[in-house]
């Protein structure tokens, strides 16, 4: 049987939404979003209802729920509440018809969790700047932020990926102390756009250090830096959070032609970042997503075949050679009429959305890749970086099916695990990861990857409880130096605070390899347990006295990483 493709969410509420003729997020974007959508098959299948006041109240305050309601009557009384004159004006039924889109994400998101359906697309969602007291950015209920709350409800774990070109502040600000979810944004800086956040030093707190990531690129920036960060952020963050649901928004307003933005992005980018989200949800979430849409002000060329694009990838078909010619002559009077033609004949765009890349472009680019750079040293752990680098491990691969891991390791009874100074890979085939003592999430991709690496320079230091390995320090020299670079150090939940950790490092240390004299570590906030996570300044605490003991002398890191994360540390051991 044909993929059916996602849920498709959309109804007669969805054109409600609507702060009249003027303002730039039109409902006119349903007329040629949805008949594209239903030119390629696409059935709209769940039409949006009003979430209750119970369920709005799981992110937003009561009193603000109270204010929405009065501009609900009464759309001429004084501005309040970020709700007046301006972005986000007031318009009679406003209360309903916001409260319909909060509904369509949250009953789509439940018949996800229902097991109903894998996928589904809300393309009126992705409301991502409402905040819990407050309207902005034309947008009145944070509709990705409850249906995340909904998933938090049944303690599940959730990866949100913004891919907006505005920073998704709402949902990064409602969530952000639950280390049970972690938001990605990647939009255009803030120095120069609303709402003016999602610096790269915006990483959450805490508990949940490390689950707030941000990408803020250089206005001008095209597809390529862009579909970088995509391309390497989620699915390292994904593999190394482990999260059960993926919830995303697909704004279309980096496009190259949006009127409200710098970005230089095309539509063959976000197909391709869709169909990324896609596989990401398979790999690491048994399939389970929910995209939204989000901005998108030309309305006619890029908006509809941008939300062809995220369902075609959620049905999982090839992108057809041209949009419906029926399409084209439909909307082509209307298009004019807001000077958006000619509409085009093709989903994909060509590159670059068909202008050269001049000087200017090629210089935003080039400070935008250091800044995807910069964020991925900070926010992935090093092993996975390392591992995907050197060709270790695809974080998208298939699930290895070769040795089980242990998800939940051995409970720490009597006695000590036996420390093995140098282990080798045959030695290794014989072990099972126990979960939560390094990244990967999923401890049998963390036991395959680190077979790949002890047959390529990798130095393990384990510690085994039986055949369950327990805690591990791992090491490679640095091609070309003298120095090697510790890739990871960790220990199993229940065994930890017993030293463990010391002794192995104390057991790394001894013994380096021929032709090596100094171990490097470098710690910042991706250097966490993602499912049994610590304050992250305790954490560091505890890793410099770690290092300490065991010889290294500790500093901050270099100034480069502290824009990202002040408070990242360097340790280092010479003369080993
Ligand atoms: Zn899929």
């Amino acid at each position: 049987m044909a993929d059916p493709g996602p849920l498709l969410v959309y109804g007669p509420r969805s054109t409600t939404y609507d702060f009249g003729p003027a303002h730039p997020l039109t409902p006119r974007r349903f007329g040629p979003g949805i008949s594209l959508l239903e030119a390629l098959g696409a059935v709209p299948n769940l039409a949006p209802e009003p979430a209750t006041d119970d369920e709005l109240d799981w992110v937003h305050e009561a009193g603000y729920l109270e204010a929405v309601k009065a501009f609900s009557v009464d759309p001429a009384a004084p501005s309040r509440a970020g709700i007046g004159p301006g972005d986000t004006p007031a318009f009679a039924g406003m209360h309903e018809a916001s409260a319909a889109v909060a509904g369509g994400s949250l009953r789509a998101m439940e018949a996800i969790l229902r097991g109903e359906v894998v996928h589904a697309f809300h393309p009126g969602g992705g409301l991502h700047h409402a905040m819990p007291a407050r309207a902005s950015g034309f947008c009145v209920y944070d509709d990705p932020a409850l249906a995340i709350a909904r998933v938090r409800r049944d303690g599940l774990r959730v990866l949100y990926v913004d891919l907006d070109v505005h920073h998704g502040d709402g949902v990064q600000a409602i969530h952000l102390d639950d280390p049970g979810v972690l938001t990605l944004s990647i939009h255009e800086t803030g120095r120069y756009l609303f709402p003016g956040t999602g610096g790269v030093n915006e990483l959450g707190e805490g508990m949940a250090a490390g689950t707030a990531v941000n990408v803020p690129l250089e206005p001008g920036t095209g597809e390529r830096p862009w579909l970088a960060a995509v391309r390497a952020l989620v699915p390292e963050l994904a593999a190394a959070f482990g999260p059960d649901v993926v919830v995303s928004q697909h704004g279309a307003d980096g496009h190259a032609w949006d009127p409200l933005a710098h970005l230089n992005l095309t539509t063959t980018a976000m197909g391709e970042a869709a169909r990324l989200v896609d596989a990401v949800a398979h790999r690491h979430a048994a399939g389970r997503w929910l995209a939204t849409g989000g901005g998108g002000y030309d309305v006619y060329r890029v908006v509809p075949r941008t939300w062809s694009l995220v369902w075609l990838a959620g049905a999982h078909r090839d992108v057809p050679a041209a949009t419906s010619a029926d399409w084209r002559t439909r909307w082509a009077t209307e298009a004019a009429r807001y000077g958006q033609t000619p509409l085009p004949a093709t989903f994909d765009d060509p590159p670059n959305a068909g202008e050269p890349v001049d000087a200017a472009q090629d210089a935003a680019e080039r400070r935008s890749t250091a800044t995807v750079a910069l964020v991925r040293r900070a926010v992935v752990p090093r092993l996975l970086r390392e591992a995907r680098d050197r060709g270790w491990w695809d974080p998208l691969g298939a699930a290895p099916a070769g040795r089980p891991a242990d998800v939940e390791p051995p409970v720490a009874t009597t006695g000590m695990p036996t420390i093995l100074p140098v282990v080798d890979a045959a030695t290794w085939d014989k072990l099972v990861l126990a979960g939560g003592v390094l990244a990967p999430a999923d401890p049998g991709a963390g036991h395959a990857l680190i077979a790949a690496g002890l047959r390529d320079g990798l130095r393990a230091t384990l510690a085994v409880s039986g055949t369950s390995v327990v805690g591990a320090a791992l090491s490679r020299p640095v091609d070309g130096t003298s120095r090697a670079d510790m890739l990871g150090l960790g220990v199993a939940a229940g065994w930890r605070r017993q030293g463990l950790a010391g002794r192995l490092l104390a057991a790394h240390v001894e013994g380096p390899p021929a032709g090596v004299d100094e171990l490097a570590a470098e710690l910042s906030v991706a250097d966490r347990d993602p499912r049994d996570p610590l304050d992250g300044r305790l954490r560091r605490d505890i890793a410099r006295r770690l290092f300490e003991a065991a010889g290294f002398t500790v500093r901050s890191a270099d100034a480069g990483l502290r824009t990202a994360d002040p408070a990242a540390i360097v340790a280092v051991r010479a003369g080993t």
